[in-house]
């Protein structure tokens, strides 16, 4: 049985993966020290045999004996990175040389949760790997994109200086149930204000765009660059090519929620990219992957989702 590690396995990517695991077939240890992940995303594994629960934060060294490693501890979504900033960076940067320092000692095949986010506001679109971003060093996004590029960074001299079997995934803005009803993502933000007869806060004009990956098909992508062969290390690029604007996906929202919400609007905040869409060829070519989920069947899913929890 292969043992798998998932660092931040009870947040919203975390623990869909570790029921996916779990359905393959394989031994998990999720690690999480809970900052924004929760016990509720994954009580319903932890009856399972092979399923282990561990706190711990990644900015510590962890001795575990395992054979694959998922890490995604950090957190996602601007409110939450930016709460402790120092900390994000410390997550990302001390997290992925712990994780590495653990896949060299085990030999070990180690996958990063990368984003989007190191492109930064972008001037080629849609982007693809080769492009080397557009980051601004010094701004509130920073600790979290900086972070992430510093992370691939010591992915990438892993691999080059102790041939460490490595998986760089760039995940694009995923959605799906058990997005935290309050983390300030778009998606959850606009359907919890339309659920609950909020106005919709459309940051700006809302003509920046994103292109919005339902939570399985992203999944089942992770998955398969961990099963890649030895050759494929990415950077790739997973996510789903459909773009749209803000405005846009808060009309589809009130539409498919029957919501009578009206928009209003909010400040932009600072360094907010203009537009985001995934060039996913690579996925395509190195994978055999691309995402199966239209964005109406994705966003009825998260809607009934949370209007269970609400
Ligand atoms: P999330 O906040 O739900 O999950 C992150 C998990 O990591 C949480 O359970 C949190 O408690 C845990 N964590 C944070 N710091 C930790 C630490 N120091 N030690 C141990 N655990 C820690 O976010 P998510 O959306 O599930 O994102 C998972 C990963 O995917 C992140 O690395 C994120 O950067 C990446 N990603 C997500 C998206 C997206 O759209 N959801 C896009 C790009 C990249
Ligand atoms: N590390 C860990 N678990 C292990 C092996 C290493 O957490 O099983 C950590 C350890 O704290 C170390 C880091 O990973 O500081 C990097 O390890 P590496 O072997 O690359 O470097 P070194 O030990 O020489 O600093
Ligand atoms: N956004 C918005 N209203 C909200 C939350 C976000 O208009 O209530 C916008 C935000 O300014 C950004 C886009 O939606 O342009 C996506 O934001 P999110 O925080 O979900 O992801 P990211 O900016 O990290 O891609």
């Amino acid at each position: 049985m292969e043992k798998v590690l998932v660092t931040g396995g009870a947040g919203f990517l975390g623990s869909h993966l570790c029921d996916r695991l779990i359905a393959n077939g394989a031994d998990v240890l999720c690690v999480d020290n809970f900052f924004t992940g929760t016990k509720s995303n994954i009580a319903h594994l932890l009856d399972k045999p092979y399923f282990e629960l561990m706190r711990h934060d990644v900015t510590f060294p962890l001795y575990v004996e395992v054979d694959q490693i998922y890490n995604l501890a950090c957190p996602a979504s601007p409110i939450h990175y930016q709460f402790d900033p120092v900390q994000t960076t410390k997550t990302s940067v001390h997290g992925a040389i712990n994780m590495l320092g653990l896949a060299k000692r085990t030999q070990a095949t180690i996958l990063q949760a990368s984003t989007s986010e190191v492109y930064g506001d972008p001037e080629i679109h849609p982007q693809t790997e080769d492009y080397w971003g557009r980051v601004n060093p010094i701004g509130p996004r920073s600790c979290y994109d900086e972070g992430k590029r510093c992370a691939e960074t010591l992915f990438f001299d892993y691999y080059r200086q102790h041939q460490l079997a490595i998986k760089v995934v760039r995940i694009f803005n995923t959605y799906g149930p058990r997005m935290h009803a309050n983390d300030g993502r778009v998606v959850s933000n606009f359907i919890v204000q339309a659920l609950r007869g909020e106005d919709i806060t459309i940051y700006g004009d809302g003509q920046q765009t994103r292109s919005f990956c339902y939570v399985d098909d992203l999944i089942d992508g992770m998955y398969r660059m961990m099963q890649s062969g030895a050759d494929v290390t990415g950077p790739v690029n997973i996510g789903n090519p459909v773009e749209v604007t803000m405005l846009e996906l808060a009309e589809r929202i009130l539409r498919q929620t029957g919501s009578t919400s009206k928009l209003c609007t909010r400040p932009l905040p600072q360094d907010d990219p203009k537009q985001r869409q995934p060039d996913i060829s690579m996925a395509k070519r190195t994978l055999g992957w691309q995402p199966k989920v239209s964005l109406e069947d994705g966003l009825n899913e998260t809607i009934a989702y949370f209007r269970r929890v609400l």
